[in-house]
């Protein structure tokens, strides 16, 4: 009977301590938590700084998903007008979010930052279809995101995220320069051999 006693103050005196303290609940939705920088929601497809799409269609992210939720068809760019700065592009490219597990291998697995997963995480919906996501929805959600998954104070504004994204100067020399398709590839200078060697 004693130890019930001890037990029952121990727990008033435990709800009493906390009551004086400030909540830690936001009133969602109104009030947005402040998410961490490495924080995985939705996908974006990022550009080059003159338009060309940064993804060469390459399909290493389709491989290292393990949840097979991503798509990748790839096609020969066009010299006179490429899409991307690649030899090829992604003429399909497609997530299928009900798949997707946010794990970030995809982003980690691209070899010139095409993909990063953004800060949006409010993206329920009610049609199976508004969870595959299309190229054009991937590069520019603002636009092409279904409606009741875009938000522009979640999505929008995220600075830290902005900053990640690395220049074109951060890639190698490959990705920077696009070599339209059939032009000569220029061989690197002979070895000169020492005669005696
Ligand atoms: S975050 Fe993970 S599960 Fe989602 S598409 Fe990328 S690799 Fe696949
Ligand atoms: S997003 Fe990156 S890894 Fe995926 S196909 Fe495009 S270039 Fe390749």
């Amino acid at each position: 009977m004693l130890d019930g006693a001890r037990g029952l103050a121990r727990g008033f005196w435990t709800v009493l301590r906390h009551a004086a303290q400030p909540p830690t609940t936001l009133p969602y939705p109104e009030v947005k938590r402040t998410l961490p920088p490495a924080f995985r929601g939705r996908h974006r497809l990022y550009r080059h700084a003159d338009g060309l799409e940064r993804c060469i269609g390459c399909e290493l992210c389709a491989a290292a998903c393990p949840s097979s939720a991503i798509y990748v068809q790839a096609a020969d760019n066009d010299p006179a007008a490429p899409v991307s700065t690649g030899e090829r592009y992604a003429s399909i490219y497609e997530i299928n979010m009900i798949r997707c597990i946010f794990c970030g291998y995809c982003e980690e697995a691209c070899p010139v930052d095409a993909i990063r997963l953004g800060p949006e995480y409010e993206l329920a919906d009610f049609a199976r279809p508004e969870f595959v996501y299309t190229k054009q929805m991937l590069l520019d959600p603002e636009k092409y995101a279904p409606p009741r998954q875009y938000h522009a104070d979640v999505d929008e504004t995220d600075p830290e995220l902005r900053r990640q994204i690395p220049t074109d100067e951060d890639l190698g020399e490959v990705y920077r320069a696009h070599r339209p398709i059939g032009a000569p590839i220029e061989s690197p200078p002979e070895e000169r051999h020492h005669p005696l060697a």
